[in-house]
């Protein structure tokens, strides 16, 4: 019974340090009350307009990065 708990101890460990690792990758954004990928304005706290353009961003920035250039 312990060593299952352990386990999932361990997988949660690890689903958290992979997350923090993500977010610590990503250049920190701030906030300007439009969308980072398509412009659209925005609550002020906001960096995205919904998921599908977080994500196309993430993916420019990536293919960014794997091209060399910054930002
Ligand atoms: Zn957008």
């Amino acid at each position: 019974m312990s060593d299952h708990v352990d386990n999932t101890d361990k997988i949660i460990f690890a689903e958290v340090t992979r997350g923090l690792a993500a977010v610590r990758s990503r250049p920190a954004l701030v906030a300007y009350g439009c969308c980072y990928f398509c412009d659209e304005a925005l609550a002020p706290a906001m960096l995205f307009c919904g998921v599908d353009c977080r994500d196309d961003y993430d993916k420019e920035q990536a293919a960014k990065a794997r091209a060399g250039r910054p930002g």
